[in-house]
């Protein structure tokens, strides 16, 4: 019945028609009171986009005119950025993909004070310029007395800038002598070899992979070496027939060593075992240390330099120095983290299973109640980022069917699980407790 159904779309096409006549015009929709405040703090461009959206999803028929406001206000994005907040339920404490650490409160609060203008260079009482950072270098410097003051305490970029600069200060034109076992490759194809040499210095790599002994280091130090390089395996474990020199026996070859200990723990932590740390390495007698701020330390992105003084003030005084040096957001974020309370990854290491277990029943049953299939299952996380290889944490999520995966991560804000069998697992044990009734709010989301 070709003619009924030709009737019947020009019909709806009438009504799609006067519709679409009544779309509130930009102008008039950038008037509306909530998104003339969205202009105020998101600027016009971003505000005009969305209503756009909202109007052709008017055009398309698929909301009504009068929901267009609505609808452009309920899809403004929280900050003028692309970048998305997302709960991190992978199982991973510190993921690369997302950010490593959230900061602390204190941390996020401290950022915020300092980014309208701060004395990050200068002496408020003298009225002229300071040393730069002090207090984030004297917070380290408290927190890791065996560096004896902020003399030790150098902050860069991240720990891939701190250990170019040791490259840079230490062994230009000269050789990097390191265990086979070591020559690691962190991710994304970043290969620790490779930025070392980057910097004109020269590799000399000692012994096997699975095996280096004190005499191969002794064999290759000569007039060419500019220090022994010690990197922590942190992505991966060499179990069997194994054997690595210890720092203390590098420590007495005559030359510097500079030890990369990878995830920024200060010292020894419980449930860490084998895990380095900068007081151990430092008392072990490395000249210099390096780590990262955004892993276990749970600070902002930084690399920390940790070393004799005399040593510390040459990296300091490179003109590399400066093309690594960090802003006043890194500084005050790195300040908070240490001196302030105890940052999320340090609170979810040292989170009892049980109460991530108690914590998983509440929110399967509270999703359950809402029609979800949802159930609390035991998980082992991991530290990731480079850090802990092997150490398996025990934790606990919450179990959803699979197809919820890629809606949680469009959702806002966003939630990135595992999937694993077949199942959408989200893992308590990077979630700050406190967001628990926000991630049920944003699976329940996810059902209508
Ligand atoms: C993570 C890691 C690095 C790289 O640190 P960034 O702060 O990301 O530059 C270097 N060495 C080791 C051992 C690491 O674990």
């Amino acid at each position: 019945m070709p003619d009924a159904a030709d009737a019947a779309d020009t019909k709806a096409g009438q009504v799609r028609g006067d519709a679409r006549r009544r779309i509130p015009r930009t102008d008039a929709l950038l008037a509306e009171p909530r998104l003339a405040k969205a202009v105020d703090e998101l600027g016009r461009d971003l505000v005009r986009g969305v209503i756009a959206a909202a109007q052709d999803r008017a055009r398309a028929g698929e909301i009504a005119p009068e929901e267009v406001a609505d609808e452009a206000v309920a899809s403004l994005p929280a900050t003028a950025t692309s970048l998305r907040e997302v709960l991190n339920a992978t199982g991973v404490l510190v993921h690369t993909n997302l950010g490593r650490a959230p900061l602390s409160r204190a941390a996020v609060r401290a950022v915020q004070a300092a980014a309208g203008g701060t004395d990050v260079e200068f002496d408020l009482a003298e009225g002229r310029r300071a040393r730069r950072g002090v207090g984030a270098l004297a917070a380290l410097a408290e927190a890791l007395p065996e560096v004896g003051g902020v003399d030790g305490v150098h902050v860069v970029n991240n720990n891939a800038a701190a250990l170019l600069l040791c490259a840079l200060v230490l062994a230009p034109g000269k050789e990097i002598v390191i265990s086979r076992g070591e020559l690691v490759e962190i991710g994304d194809s970043f290969r620790i070899p490779d930025l070392v040499t980057s910097a004109g210095a020269r590799l000399r790599e000692v012994g096997t992979t699975n095996r280096t002994h004190l005499a191969d280091y002794a064999e290759a130090i000569g007039p060419d070496t500019g220090f022994v390089l010690k990197v922590h395996p942190s992505n991966f474990r060499i179990s069997g027939f194994t054997a690595q020199v210890p720092l203390t026996r590098l420590a007495g070859l005559g030359v510097p060593v500079v030890a990369d200990i990878g995830s920024g723990l200060l010292r020894p932590h419980p449930r860490l075992p084998g895990e380095p740390d900068a007081a151990s390495a430092l008392a072990d007698g490395a000249a210099v240390v390096t780590a990262s701020g955004d892993k276990l330390l749970g600070g902002p992105q930084a690399g920390l330099l940790f070393g004799e003084h005399t040593v510390v003030r040459r990296l300091r005084r490179h003109p590399a120095a400066r093309a690594f040096r960090v802003g006043k957001l890194t500084l005050a974020a790195l300040e908070a983290t240490v001196r302030g309370p105890a940052p999320p990854v340090r609170r979810f290491l040292d989170t009892d299973p049980g109460t991530l277990r108690a914590r998983a029943e509440r929110l399967a049953s509270a999703l359950a109640r809402r029609g979800v299939d949802a159930v609390a299952v035991r998980t082992t996380a991991a530290v990731g980022g480079g850090g802990a290889p092997g150490v398996e944490l025990p934790s606990a999520a919450v179990s959803l069917p699979g197809g919820f995966a890629p809606r949680l991560r469009a959702a806002d804000p966003a939630v990135v699980g595992r999937l694993e069998q077949g199942r959408c697992l989200l893992d308590l044990c990077a979630i700050d407790p406190d967001a628990d009734e926000r991630l049920v709010e944003a699976v329940s989301r996810c059902t209508s």
